[in-house]
């Protein structure tokens, strides 16, 4: 489902982000994406959104190679994938709901869909009692359910997100997981990122992808 070979990356003469990554994900699959920061995490997953384009090698989604993707091709990419950046903020003056609906106003569904389905999201995420509130009236940790609520609510096939757990502690960090994982239990298939090694201490059975400066790290290298 998702395919880089020998994929690089380079912002400018200095700023080598990724060099010659390979890796597959394959439908459903789950998979962290571990590494310090200024590693390439974000850069890689916003390869596979076309946010960012590789200097080097291909990056396919579906067969698809995006790199060669033109300007009407992004939105129906970007319609099958669910974005949990942070950069991407909860709008403060907008409830709850009306921040989870807001993907489905906007791809022209009907209000009374658009609440049915935010609703079913913001259940899913555990938070349909907070519809109504604001977003500065929920902890962190809630907020980024909310996120998770809104980058869902169109059904997409990949939720990328990126360092969905920083900041939080580690009660919040694992409900934010939690829901992620509820997403992929259902076959969505996830990429999440993280600098907190020890958050992947539990998730024993998990697929983890290490970078490093740019590069894989085989799991040999890894430090015990
Ligand atoms: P991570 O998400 O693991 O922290 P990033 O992908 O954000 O890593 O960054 C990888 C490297 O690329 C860093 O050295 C960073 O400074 C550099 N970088 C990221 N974005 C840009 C950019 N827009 N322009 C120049 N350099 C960048
Ligand atoms: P619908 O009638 O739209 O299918 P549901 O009650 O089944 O509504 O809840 C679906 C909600 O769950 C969607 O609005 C969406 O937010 C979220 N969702 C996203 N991806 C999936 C998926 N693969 N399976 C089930 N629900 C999903």
């Amino acid at each position: 489902m998702i395919e880089f070979q020998s994929v690089s990356k380079q912002y400018c003469a200095h700023a080598v982000a990724l060099r010659d990554v390979s890796f597959n994900v394959a439908k459903g699959e789950l998979v962290y994406l571990a590494g310090p920061s200024g590693a390439g995490k974000s850069t890689l997953l916003k390869m596979i959104a076309a946010i960012e384009r590789p200097t080097g090698g291909a990056v396919l989604v579906n067969g698809q190679d995006i790199g060669k993707l033109g300007k009407a091709g992004v939105p129906f990419l970007r319609r099958n994938l669910g974005l949990i950046f942070q950069q991407q903020k909860l709008l403060n003056d907008r409830s709850i709901l009306a921040n989870t609906m807001l993907p489905l106003l906007v791809t022209g569904a009907a209000r009374a869909e658009a609440e049915r389905r935010a609703r079913a999201a913001l259940d899913k995420v555990g938070l349909l009692d907070r519809a109504r509130a604001l977003p500065l009236e929920l902890s962190g940790g809630e907020q980024q359910r909310v996120a998770i609520a809104r980058a869902i609510v169109n059904r997409p096939q990949i939720i990328l997100a990126d360092e969905p757990t920083a900041n939080l502690d580690r009660a919040s960090a694992d409900k934010v997981l939690d829901a992620l994982r509820a997403f992929h239990s259902v076959g969505v298939t996830c990429m999440i990122s993280t600098h907190d090694e020890l958050m992947l201490e539990r998730e024993v059975d998990a697929r983890v992808i290490h970078l490093d400066h740019g590069q894989l790290v085989q799991p040999a290298q890894v430090a015990p």
